[in-house]
């Protein structure tokens, strides 16, 4: 069952909130960017996240095929989650930093499996 978590860079610019059911997993994102920065990921559906303040701050790094957006706060640096499509199938995704989550259960944040179902962003 999916619930509402809030989320947000370190400097608060940024905030959203998403709705997820933390059953489904995260994912540690193997991507050239997502390596340096250790990211784990939650993925949700685009019509399970709300950007609640920041739009303005975010910028935006694209590399490779353009697929991924990895966005960060312009004002911290911190990339609190990012929007892309899935290469093979065209689904649309939004990944949120584990790290970035205010209310996070722990199922969210520890116990992190290594590969999340892409299924999670269908
Ligand atoms: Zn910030």
């Amino acid at each position: 069952m999916k619930k509402t978590y809030q989320g947000s860079c370190y400097c608060g610019k940024v905030r959203f909130e998403a709705d997820i059911d933390v059953n489904v997993g995260r994912r540690r994102c193997n991507c050239w960017i997502c390596a340096r920065q250790r990211a784990w990921e939650t993925l949700v559906k685009p019509e399970d996240f709300r950007l609640l303040a920041g739009e303005s701050e975010l910028g935006d790094y694209q590399f490779g095929a353009g697929n991924g957006h990895h966005l960060f706060c312009r004002n911290c640096g911190a990339a609190s989650f990012g929007r892309g499509v899935v290469d093979a199938t065209g689904v649309e995704y939004v990944s949120i930093a584990a790290g970035c989550f205010d209310n996070a259960n722990p199922v969210l944040t520890q116990g992190l499996r290594a590969h999340a179902r892409l299924e999670a962003a269908r």
